[in-house]
């Protein structure tokens, strides 16, 4: 704190750290998961297949299946997909690894297609231009909440015989073209970790309108397990059950599915509160010639689940780091989104290496990571705003 008021001038705008994101729970939050707790089942009970119905109706999907993780809701969709060794499956490196780790867990091979600057969504040209015989899948990421270029997507995808799974982790309730997300992909993934747009405190889901995958996701989460055979039909025998393929214990508890059904009554709440801080971010910063605020293009609604900004270096005297350690300074709780997958070290092992995707690779030198979550306050988003001007404005350069 004292080198924040030698180099910066000033005290730090804020006293303590303000997350860049966090969970909003309330009181009737708390009366759902106690009910539960009182109850029969604190797993594979009502509360589950209750919360699964709700997802699905919200998402405008036929059918949705609950995981234990948004991690675990893409390593089943690539199983649906079925995707398997040495499948290629074509992604957005602008992600958390999960995104691409579910095709590893598949033996499948993630191909990174590169991202457009604008909304740093991948970029449906390079899709095409990485397509292979072995491409099985594309996996497009709706980055901090708006959604990819999915009409585009999905007519590459037709023409080439694919399957595409969205990572909607950030895009729970948002729309592309009118259209809610969970309706324009085969299959598409939601996280409810407790910085995305609902939580259940670890939690995921796929919705699809496609009764196969519907039906091998089911198995999927549980064991591959399926009571629902030839056998137990013709002889009724109600205890018994086949494990038909290799599957996981992937249940969410109906603890979560019943936390998770309170926290969907409450998402369009949360969405027009991230969107009105969002928009006291861009009134202030959209001025501003150092940074490039994010912006919605014309075709989506963005959940808005994080606010990315962009510096231009060349109009500063420091680079991202210096930017991002002085906003910490102040007490700004700033975080980075993402580092391109392929560069991770384990990546690095398989054989990817940096240069792969330009666009994601110049981005990640520029991208600061902005707090915004719903029980933000408005002065919380005033020290925000405060503290950026305050460091672009230290490290402006001079002509
Ligand atoms: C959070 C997230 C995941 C993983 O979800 P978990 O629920 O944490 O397993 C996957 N993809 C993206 C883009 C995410 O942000």
């Amino acid at each position: 704190m004292m080198e924040a008021l030698a180099i910066h001038g000033g005290p730090p705008v804020r006293n303590s750290i303000l997350a860049y994101g966090r969970q909003s729970i309330d009181d009737s939050d708390i009366k759902k998961v106690t009910e539960v707790l009182k109850g029969e089942y604190l797993t594979t009970g009502p509360y589950v297949k209750m919360f699964e119905n709700q997802i699905a109706a919200y998402a405008g999907a036929k059918y949705a299946v609950a995981v234990s993780s948004g991690t675990g809701a893409l390593h089943m969709a690539c199983s649906a997909a079925g995707i398997g060794k040495g499948d290629q499956v074509i992604v957005s490196p602008m992600t958390f690894a999960a995104s691409a780790n579910c095709v590893l867990y598949c033996g499948g091979i993630p191909v990174f297609a590169d991202i457009d600057p604008l909304t740093l969504n991948i970029d449906p040209g390079d899709i095409e231009r990485k397509i292979t015989p072995e491409t099985k899948a594309v996996l497009p990421v709706d980055f901090a909440g708006q959604s990819a270029d999915m009409d585009e997507i999905n007519k590459i995808a037709r023409k080439h015989n694919l399957v595409v799974i969205e990572d909607a982790a950030h895009a729970l309730g948002a729309s592309y073209k009118g259209r809610k997300i969970g309706r324009n992909a085969d299959l598409t993934a939601f996280s409810f970790h407790p910085v995305k747009p609902i939580t259940t405190g670890e939690g995921g889901a796929v919705a699809t309108d496609n009764e196969h995958y519907y039906r091998h996701m089911l198995r999927f989460r549980t064991h591959g397990v399926s009571r629902e055979t030839e056998i137990s039909l013709q002889t009724g025998s109600s205890w018994y059950y086949e494990q038909q393929f290799l599957g996981y214990n992937y249940r969410l508890t109906d603890l979560q599915s019943a936390l998770g059904s309170s926290q969907l009554e409450k998402i369009d709440f949360f969405i027009s509160r991230r969107r009105y801080l969002a928009q006291l971010y861009s009134a202030a910063f959209s001025p501003m010639d150092e940074l490039i605020a994010p912006r919605e293009t014309d075709y989506s609604v963005s959940g808005w689940h994080i606010y990315v900004i962009r510096l231009k270096l060349p109009l500063l005297n420091a680079d991202r780091n210096t930017v991002f350690a002085a906003l910490r300074a102040e007490n700004i709780g700033v975080n980075l989104h993402y580092i391109p997958v392929y560069l991770h070290p384990y990546y690095k092992r398989l054989g990817y290496e940096a240069g792969l995707c330009p666009q994601a690779e110049q981005v990640y030198r520029e991208i600061i990571t902005l707090p915004l979550f719903p029980s933000m306050s408005d002065e919380d988003a005033r020290d925000v705003i405060k503290a950026v001007k305050k460091v672009i404005n230290y490290y402006r350069r001079q002509n």
